[in-house]
């Protein structure tokens, strides 16, 4: 990952309280890949802010508002890795990278679209299956690789 932003801290944030319970620098820097000094930087924008509140020996927490954008951002990644996964990638770091690199982008309408999709493969198993079949019929052409 490049320099991770706000929203990567929240996304990962929250992840490691649902893990947890709390979140503390050294995972966040950890997961993050980046250095300790960094996390501290972007913790007290995230405080300054109102999203994350600091507990003595506990940790970071997050506020009502942090948490509530903390879990948006992540069933945002779950949401785009599902659907890289459903149009036929299979290997899980590339998954990471690419979601890593596009979550960004997507906002409430173009979110929702995807996951309308995803509805209607999840609702229409028979849709979802010949597809899945499709696939392994028509191997990748060579502009995929
Ligand atoms: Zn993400």
């Amino acid at each position: 990952m490049s320099t991770p932003s706000q929203e990567d801290y929240l996304e990962i944030i929250w992840q490691l309280i649902q893990e947890k319970g709390y979140a503390r620098a050294a995972d966040i820097a950890q997961r993050l890949g980046i250095s300790r000094a960094s996390v501290s930087r972007m913790v007290q924008k995230l405080h300054a802010s109102g999203q994350v509140t600091y507990e003595r020996y506990r940790g970071l927490n997050l506020t009502v508002q942090g948490s509530r954008r903390g879990r948006r951002l992540f069933e945002r990644h779950q949401a785009l890795a599902i659907f890289l996964e459903v149009i036929g990638f299979d290997d899980p770091a590339h998954i990471r990278t690419t979601v890593e690199g596009i979550e960004h982008f997507f906002g409430p309408d173009e979110l929702c679209r995807i996951q309308r999709f995803l509805d209607f493969m999840d609702n229409e198993k028979t849709m979802y299956e010949a597809w899945t079949a499709w696939q392994a019929t028509h191997p990748l052409g060579e502009r995929c690789r």
